[in-house]
């Protein structure tokens, strides 16, 4: 059920049913391509909810999406708007906590974009430390691991496909057009994928604003224009599907011991020696 759309007492007999998970989806507000809209990553990760709010109901409280994201490398195309690294994980832990804080100890944060991962993966690991299993579904690439003919890039097939299977009139396929990389340093380093550039055969990161080298915004093996939404609704059923029985296997999986920070090795079982608390679990 959609916090949004519920009343308080239907969230108070939830937990007091025993109910205890969240999902949470996380997305951005950024260039897919001309394209694409700025809010592709919001509008996949939110279809994937409804259509899991469709079969899980009462099983699950579903907050707010969180519809900015960090994406500071694409900055410079107009409409894009990042909150950064630690305002998202800041942001994410404030939510999980109060979620915690009213007896919530499954999470599922679907996620919509690549450079939320690290973030997201701190409040994660943070929750799981407190006792509670929290899980990062994120979901493009699922996609291109459910069916490798799903997967792709940035405003690529896979994510134009996925917006059309949200509303076919969210792209604007008149405006298809080359990736249109830009070897913006020069002649010697091309440019070849995200911030890397191609050097006698192996990719070396230049980590820098992306519109330099975007010429057009979107960018992967999978050309825009293949996208259609069968694909789309089909991709977006299988991982929703997937993600349905994610959260039933959440639900049937024993919550983690609550352990310190420094001696979560011995907590979980390794075999360190008593000294383990002092010398630090993760070497
Ligand atoms: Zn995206």
């Amino acid at each position: 059920m959609y916090l949004e759309k519920t009343t308080w007492p239907h969230v108070a007999a939830y937990l007091e049913k025993g109910g205890d998970f969240a999902v949470l989806a996380v997305g951005s507000l950024e260039e897919h391509g001309r394209h694409n809209p700025l809010g592709t990553d919001n509008i996949a990760p939110n279809l994937l909810l409804d259509l899991m709010d469709e079969r899980l109901y009462d099983q699950i409280l579903i907050a707010p999406t969180v519809s900015y994201g960090n994406c500071d490398d694409l900055v410079g195309f107009p409409g894009t708007l990042t909150i950064g690294y630690d305002l998202l994980r800041d942001l994410v832990a404030r939510i999980t906590d109060q979620l915690f804080d009213y007896g919530v100890r499954r999470f599922l944060i679907v996620n919509g974009h690549g450079p939320n991962i690290k973030p997201l993966s701190e409040v994660c690991e943070s929750l799981n430390r407190r006792g509670a299993l929290a899980g990062l579904a994120n979901w493009w690439l699922m996609a291109g691991e459910l069916n490798p003919a799903w997967g792709g890039g940035h405003g690529g097939a896979e994510e134009t496909a996925a917006v059309m299977a949200a509303d076919p009139s969210l792209v604007d396929t008149s405006a298809y057009g080359p990736m249109d990389l830009v070897n913006d340093i020069s002649d010697e380093l091309p440019t070849d994928g995200w911030s890397n550039v191609l050097f006698e055969g192996a990719h070396v990161g230049f980590p820098r604003d992306a519109v330099r080298f975007f010429g057009n915004g979107w960018i992967g093996p999978d050309d825009p224009t293949k996208a259609d939404p069968e694909w789309g609704t089909q991709m977006m059923q299988g991982v929703a599907g997937c993600l349905v029985d994610l959260v039933g296997a959440m639900q049937r999986a024993p919550l983690p011991k609550p352990m310190p920070v420094r001696t979560y090795r011995a907590w979980a079982g390794h075999a360190m020696g008593s000294d383990a608390g002092e010398k630090g679990g993760e070497a």
